[in-house]
């Protein structure tokens, strides 16, 4: 009898790919999926699913992890095996360096990385001002720096509109069609220059039409979560049908977090969206807790570069209304604090998963479990070009999580009400290229099997 690495008995097995969920067994030889079976197998290493599910690692098509490993972990527990890094816009330049360190180093999750145009590349071009037009030797400059990275591995090209409102649609154009060219994928947190601002979504589907790219829109409930939903869904529902190639993914929550220095945070922009200083609150550093007044927002915009801050916003219905759509992943938006410290900023960075099966699939049974399973597997794994990731055929990687659908759910919480690191409840073992790296909440902390994954 053939005794594989590692078994998995007694599972609810839980196929995206055939939409099926059934009873059996697993067994991983060598980090991949070796057979899926009703008969006894074994293995050197044997774990009792109980009945769990067994399903392929979930992958976050949209976080901003780039290595930090402190906040790996904060995905890891939450049955996360793959993450995808730089987006908005920002994130590492230097791939090749990149990918090595980290391979070199062992990682508890795969990952993959965007390459940020918003604030990395123009940074790299000398542009430091968010509001002025890159000039036609920078956007030059850019596409070559693009170019080389698009050759290192990067999954594609991520841009921040909001982030540098002085980008110009030629400049968004031209590294758009360099990724087309690539066969990369475009990530775009859109311009919104307004709570209402649909403009800025049919910007994102007018670079996909004009330029034949896969384009990935991020965040929509943290863009268009806040009474235009409905309005947004349509649009993105009426390109899909005339052919555009446009996707997109939401997490769980309304209220997003980003840096105070950004021009999200420029006193313009916050009246424009009607924010008081009350709805915004700091989430790191030596302040967090603490709402913004008029004395501190001042003070910290001069002084304060990295503060992260929340801002309460949004309409929850929005979320399940947004992630109704096939087309439409899950996705947490994890920021490490500029701190480094994880009892500090969102709760998304250790809740959206399990708050997703939570609400959506137990409680509010918008979803079937399948369908759930799907949104955080292979739907990603499609858009992202993973041909062996996001599914369970015998062959695919060793990437896989168990979890109970009855006692699965977040834990962790906005600071004032809750720890935004606690652990959900739920995920009983997170298995990355065949090592089982979580097992009930705890972190095996010397083994690193993830990869940083190049694509070409
Ligand atoms: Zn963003």
């Amino acid at each position: 009898m053939n005794i594989y690495d590692l078994v998995i008995k007694n599972a609810q097995i839980a196929d995206p790919e055939n939409q099926k969920i059934f009873h059996g067994n697993l067994a991983v030889e060598n980090g991949k999926i070796a057979s899926i079976t009703s008969e006894n197998i074994r293995g050197r290493k044997e774990i009792d699913a109980k009945s769990c599910i067994v399903c392929p690692g979930f992958i976050d098509i949209h976080a901003h992890i780039d290595g930090n490993m402190s906040y790996g972990e904060l995905s890891l527990v939450q049955g996360i095996t793959t993450t995808v890094g730089g987006n908005c816009g920002g994130g590492p330049t230097n791939l090749n360096k990149f990918f090595e360190t980290q391979n070199k180093n062992g990682f508890p999750i795969n990952q993959l990385q965007f390459i940020g145009h918003s604030f990395s590349l123009r940074y790299k071009v000398g542009i430091d001002n968010p509001y002025i037009n890159a000039t036609k030797t920078q956007i030059g400059e850019m596409k070559k720096l693009l170019e080389k990275e698009f050759a290192n591995g990067a999954v594609g090209l991520s841009f921040g509109l909001e982030y540098a409102p002085g980008s110009s649609f030629e400049e968004v154009i031209a590294l758009s069609k360099l990724a087309s060219q690539y066969k990369k994928l475009i990530s775009i947190h859109t311009r919104l220059k307004a709570p209402d601002d649909l403009e800025s979504l049919k910007e994102a589907v007018k670079i996909s039409e004009i330029t034949g790219a896969l384009v990935q829109v991020s965040h929509l409930v943290y863009q268009y979560g806040e009474g235009v939903m409905t309005e947004a869904l349509g649009i993105l529902d009426k390109a899909r049908k005339n052919g555009v190639n446009i996707w997109a993914d939401s997490g769980m929550y309304t209220s997003f977090a980003t840096g105070i220095t950004t021009s999200v945070f420029d006193e313009d922009h916050i009246k424009k969206f009607g924010w008081k200083f009350s709805d915004l609150y700091i989430a790191s550093g030596k302040l967090k807790g603490k709402c913004l007044t008029k004395k501190l927002y001042d003070k910290m915009r001069q002084n304060d570069e990295d503060a992260v801050i929340i801002c309460y916003t949004g309409v929850e219905e929005e979320i399940y209304e947004a992630l109704l759509r096939d087309y439409v992943v899950l996705s947490s938006d994890t920021g490490p604090s500029p701190t480094g410290d994880i009892g500090e900023g969102h709760p998304q960075n250790c809740g959206t998963f399990p708050r997703f099966f939570k609400k959506m699939v137990r409680e509010k049974k918008y979803l079937s479990l399948i369908d759930a399973i799907k949104k955080c597997t292979l739907i990603p794994a499609n858009i992202l070009g993973l041909k062996n990731k996001g599914r369970l055929s015998a062959g695919c990687d060793g990437d896989l999580v168990i979890f109970d659908i009855d006692t699965i759910e977040d834990k962790s919480d906005f600071l004032g009400k809750g720890r935004p690191d606690a652990y959900p409840n739920g995920v009983h073992y997170v298995i990355v290229n065949g090592h089982v790296v979580a097992e009930y909440g705890k972190i095996k902390k010397d083994i690193l099997p993830g990869r940083a994954i190049k694509m070409n």
